[in-house]
C-alpha cells in the first residue's frame, strides 16, 4: 500500500505536465485536467488540494529536482488508503484524464508514468501516429513491463522495451530522487533495464517513440495437434525463429495446451503475410492485414487474459525443438490427470523467441543486463511461459504445487540436455549486485519490498515460504 500511495503522489506531477507541455495526449488537455480536478474534488474533498491552499504550496516545494517545482499542477491529490487510490483511478479513467503521459513529438519521446497501462498509452499516442515498444496486451502495466525487460510486438526491430528507455526518474530507498540515464548514474541506468523491485520506485520512464505503421499483419493459425505432425511444426518454428523472424520483423509465439491444437501467433510489422509453418490445413486462421491496436486487442480477448486465479512461471531455454515437444508432452501427461479432479483448470505452454534481432537496439542505448547472454547464444533463446488458471480458491495449493513441480522437472531436463538458458550471465549478475550495493546500501528493498523478482543473494533474512512466493511470482524465473 505504501507503494501505491507513493506512486499516486505522481498524479500531481502528471496533471501538471498535461497542462504545461506544448503537446499533450488529448486534444483539449486543460479542459480535461480541470474536469478531473473537479470530479476528484467532489469524490475526495479532503484529499484534493488546489493552487493557493497551504497544502498545495507545501507539496510544491518538496521535490528534489528543481524543474519539478516549476511545474504548476492544476490540482494535487494525496490518497491515504488503497480505496482512495482505487477511487482516484476510476475517476481519472472515467473522465479520460491525461495523467502521466506526455508526448514530446519533436523530441521523439514519450514520458510515461508507471501507473498507466499499455491500452491507455497506445490510445494516447495514436492521434500523433506514434507508438512505442510496449506490452502486447492493453491491461499490462507500464511499470512492471519495463522493469522486467519487456517483450513487445516491436521487439524484433527495436529490442526489449527497456532498450528504448533513455531516462528513468526514480526514488531510492533512502528517499533520494534521481535521474538515471547514459550520462547520469549510467551504472544504475544499465541495471534498471532489468531492475524489477531491486533499485527503487521508478516514477517516470522517458521512452523513444516510433512512427505508427498504418498496417501490420498477424493473428493466429491453429493446427491439429498430432504426435506425427506437431514435432515437425515445432522444428519449422525453431528454424524460422532463428533465421527468418528478425528479417521479417516478426514475432511469433508457439502455444501448446490442453486442447488438441497447436497455435502459432503471428505478428509482423510488415503487412506482408508470413509463411505457414505447417503443410496441414489450419483449423483456425485469423491472420490478416490490420492495425497494431487491433492485434493487441485481439490478444486481450483471448483465453489468457480472463479474470481467473492463475499461476505462471517462465524458463529461458535455447531454441530447441525436441526440448519443447518433451516439455509439452510431460505437462500434458501431468495436467490431463489433474484435470480429472480439477475440471475447471486450464493451462497453456507458450514459447516466445528471443533472438539476435533483439540485440541490435541495445547497441545504441548502452546495453542491458541480458545483452551478453543473448550475444553468446548464437542460435537464439526462447522464453517458455507456463500458465495455469482456475477459479476455486480451495484449489490454490494443488495448482501451485503442480506448477512448481512442472517447473522443477523442466529445468532439470533443460540442464540435462544442455539447453538451459540464463537471462543474465554470471558476470552481469555480479555487476547487478554491485550496483545494488551502491544504490540500496542497506539492502532495504530486498528485505521489505515484496513482489517483483529479486537479484539472487539479496533476499535478506526471508524464510523459505517467502522465497517460494518470489519464485512463483509472475516474473522472469531465472537470473
Ligand atoms: C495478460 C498478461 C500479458 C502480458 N504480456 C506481456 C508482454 O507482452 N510482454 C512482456 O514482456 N510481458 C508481458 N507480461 C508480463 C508483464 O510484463 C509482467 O507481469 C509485469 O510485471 C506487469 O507489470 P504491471 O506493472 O502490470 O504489474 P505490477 O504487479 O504492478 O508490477 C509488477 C512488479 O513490478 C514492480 N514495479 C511495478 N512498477 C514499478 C515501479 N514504478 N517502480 C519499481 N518497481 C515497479 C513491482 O515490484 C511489482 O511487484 C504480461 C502479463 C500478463 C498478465
Amino acid at each position: 500500500m505504501k507503494m501505491l500511495s507513493l506512486l499516486f503522489s505522481l498524479l500531481a506531477i502528471a496533471l501538471a505536465e498535461a497542462s504545461q507541455t506544448p503537446l499533450s495526449v488529448t486534444t483539449d488537455p486543460i479542459d480535461s485536467v480541470q474536469l478531473c480536478c473537479t470530479a476528484l474534488s467532489e469524490a475526495l474533498p479532503s484529499l484534493v488540494h488546489l493552487p493557493g491552499s497551504a497544502e498545495y504550496e507545501h507539496q510544491q516545494h518538496t521535490y528534489f529536482i528543481l524543474q519539478h517545482t516549476e511545474i504548476q499542477p492544476s490540482c494535487r491529490v494525496s490518497p491515504a488508503t488503497s480505496s482512495d487510490v482505487s477511487l482516484i483511478m476510476t475517476t481519472l479513467t472515467k473522465n479520460s484524464c491525461p495523467f502521466a503521459i506526455t508526448v514530446e513529438e519533436e523530441k521523439g519521446l514519450v514520458r510515461l508514468g508507471p501507473g498507466n497501462n499499455w491500452g491507455s498509452v497506445y490510445a494516447a499516442m495514436e492521434p500523433y501516429n506514434l507508438t512505442t515498444v510496449g506490452g502486447r496486451m492493453p491491461e499490462v502495466g507500464v511499470g512492471g513491463f519495463f522493469l522486467g525487460g519487456g517483450i513487445s510486438l516491436l521487439s524484433f526491430q527495436h529490442g526489449f522495451g527497456s532498450d528504448n528507455i533513455f531516462n528513468y526518474e526514480l526514488v531510492l530507498s533512502n528517499g533520494t530522487i534521481l535521474n538515471a540515464n547514459a550520462s547520469s548514474h549510467p551504472d544504475l541506468f544499465w541495471a534498471l533495464k532489468l531492475g524489477s523491485s531491486n533499485f527503487g520506485i521508478v516514477t517516470r520512464f522517458d521512452v523513444r517513440t516510433y512512427p505508427l505503421k498504418p498496417h501490420v499483419w498477424g493473428g493466429i493459425r491453429a493446427y491439429p495437434l498430432t504426435t506425427s505432425g506437431t514435432p515437425t511444426l515445432i522444428s519449422n518454428w525453431v528454424t524460422f525463429a532463428r533465421s527468418e523472424a528478425a528479417k521479417r520483423e516478426e514475432l511469433q509465439a508457439l502455444i501448446l495446451g490442453r486442447e488438441e491444437i497447436v497455435t502459432i501467433w503471428h505478428a509482423s510489422l510488415s503487412d506482408v503475410p508470413g509463411p505457414p509453418l505447417s503443410t496441414s490445413l489450419p483449423v483456425v486462421d485469423r491472420t490478416r492485414k490490420t492495425t497494431l491496436a487491433d492485434l493487441v486487442d485481439d490478444l486481450q480477448s483471448s483465453d489468457f487474459a480472463d479474470k481467473r486465479r492463475n499461476r505462471w512461471f517462465t524458463l529461458t531455454v535455447k531454441l530447441d525443438a525436441p526440448f519443447i515437444w518433451d516439455m509439452f508432452e510431460h505437462a500434458k501427461g501431468m495436467f490431463d490427470e489433474l484435470e480429472l479432479e480439477f475440471e475447471e483448470m486450464r493451462w497453456n505452454l507458450l514459447f516466445q523467441p528471443v533472438t539476435q534481432g533483439f540485440v541490435s537496439a541495445s547497441e545504441e542505448t548502452g546495453g542491458n543486463p541480458f545483452r551478453s547472454v543473448l550475444m553468446d547464444s548464437e542460435d537464439g533463446l526462447a522464453i517458455a511461459l507456463f500458465l495455469i488458471s482456475w477459479t476455486d480458491s480451495t484449489h490454490d495449493s494443488a495448482m501451485n504445487y503442480a506448477s512448481r513441480t512442472l517447473c522443477a522437472w523442466s529445468e532439470s531436463l533443460a540442464r540435462q540436455r544442455d539447453v538451459y538458458g540464463r537471462s543474465v550471465s554470471k558476470g552481469d549478475l555480479e555487476r547487478l549486485r554491485e550496483v545494488k550495493g551502491v544504490y540500496d546500501k542497506e539492502g532495504i528493498l530486498g528485505r521489505l519490498w515484496r513482489g517483483g523478482f529479486k537479484i539472487p543473494g539479496d533476499e535478506g533474512e526471508l524464510d523459505e515460504g517467502e522465497r517460494k512466493v518470489h519464485y512463483e511470482s509472475p516474473a522472469r524465473s531465472e537470473l
